[in-house]
């Protein structure tokens, strides 16, 4: 480990320490040239200078390399360059959940005054934040129909200063149509930010279609495994990667390297994935989509998808995630009776993993959902066998009282 050549060390090696003092300024040497194939775990909160003159404190890595801990180590910034090689972006943020990514766009985006459009399908801990934090700081939220394409042109305002899209919206799906919005905002010189976690950076070229700011809840796609917390800040330019920077620091938005190193796993695997995924999700709600229970299947590769026509012009493909609507008059109680006869289908929060899911979305956090009565449960479709996803989904459905 130690250099034999390095001046400075020589007093250490030298000098007769004491057992105590020898445990912390080791000679211990491995040999060097272990090249390994994966990106090393680099655990650290400090980072050495080598001279005085070096010693200064900078978030920015184009100023020094290394400054502190919390800046990034070499592994998480080995998962921010491969997320902004995967989104085609100029820099990525990685942050400790997708949560966390979208406060820190809010934050570095908005001041007091200022006006932020939202769509009406967001994300419910976003419409949340917004609502309980946002509105607290006196900025003025503003939700808009996901399908308002050009026509979000009547509600700018002079003090808009960000729009979010989020595409598919969380629950109901609709697509947006992202570059009717972009073009729209930047005419009038608002910031577009997209939450892409839905097409996981694959299906979706954000910054080809406008957007300014990409993020993503690594949660789910790029972990793919179910057992890490992490989320992405993805920047067009670097007026914006200097802004967003500055606030990052400024939280002290701290990541593990051992998540990032679980991350950068994840990446390698993720066109594989995906594509299973794809496959299998499509065999499913197609399957879903004939029987008598249900109404409406809510994919975005379906036609009965709101903004099906903007996801066949502007994707690439799709991923694991949609809903269905049950038919009137079944209710909550069918839904739940239908949900608790499931056995591969696991209910729970998150996705992205290697299973299958289910949930129904509580009202109240998703008021989006309204519109389909209390009649729409969500699925996400893992890596098991899709026939055997059917069987489960068949006898479940079998069991409950028919209502159609
Ligand atoms: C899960 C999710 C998030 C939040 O990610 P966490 O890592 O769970 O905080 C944000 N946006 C979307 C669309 C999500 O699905």
């Amino acid at each position: 480990m130690a250099n034999k050549q390095e001046p400075h060390l020589n007093h250490v090696r030298n000098s007769s320490m004491r057992p105590r003092t020898r445990l912390i300024h080791s000679d211990a040497e491995v040999p060097a040239g272990f090249t390994s194939l994966v990106t090393p775990i680099f655990r650290g909160s400090t980072t050495v200078f080598e001279h005085a003159v070096d010693v200064k404190d900078t978030w920015d890595h184009d100023e020094a390399p290394y400054t502190y801990g919390s800046y990034g180590t070499p592994t998480t910034l080995e998962l921010a360059a491969r997320i902004a090689e995967l989104e085609k972006g100029h820099r990525t943020f990685i942050t400790p959940g997708g949560q966390t990514a979208l406060v820190l766009v809010y934050f570095a985006c908005l001041s007091a005054g200022d006006h932020v459009l939202i769509p009406e399908s967001v994300y419910g801990p976003s419409r949340s934040f917004a609502n309980d934090v946002l509105k607290r700081l006196n900025i003025d939220v503003e939700y808009y129909p996901p399908l308002e394409g050009r026509r979000i042109a009547s509600r700018i305002k002079t003090n808009t200063r960000l729009i979010w899209c989020e595409s598919p919206g969380s629950i109901t799906m609709e697509v947006q149509d992202v570059p009717a919005i972009a073009e729209t905002a930047h005419e009038r010189g608002v910031t577009v930010v997209l939450d892409n976690t839905w097409s996981a950076g694959v299906y979706f070229d954000a910054f080809s279609h406008g957007v300014d700011v990409s993020v993503q809840a690594l949660t789910k796609y790029i972990g793919g495994h179910s057992d890490l917390l992490l989320g992405s800040v993805t920047v067009r330019d670097d007026a914006l990667y200097q802004r967003i920077g500055v606030t990052h620091q400024h939280f002290g938005l701290v990541v593990s390297p051992d998540d990032c190193s679980l991350a950068l796993r994840g990446l390698q695997t993720l066109f594989v994935r995906l594509k299973t995924i794809e496959q299998t999700s499509l065999t499913v709600a197609a399957w879903l989509a004939e029987r008598p229970e249900v109404e409406i299947v809510l994919h975005p590769a379906f036609p009965t998808c709101p903004g099906h026509e903007t996801w066949q012009r502007d994707f690439t493909g799709s991923s694991g995630l949609f809903s269905i609507v049950f038919r009137e008059p079944y209710e909550r109680a069918d839904l739940h009776a239908f949900m608790d006869r499931l056995s591969l289908f696991r209910m729970g929060y998150s996705w992205g993993g290697v299973t299958s899911l289910v949930v129904t979305p509580d009202l109240n956090e998703a008021p989006n959902a309204r519109m389909y009565g209390d009649r729409l449960v969500r699925f996400y479709t893992g890596l098991e066998d899709p026939d055997d996803l059917i069987q489960d989904l068949d006898q479940a459905l079998n069991s409950i009282p028919q209502r159609h």
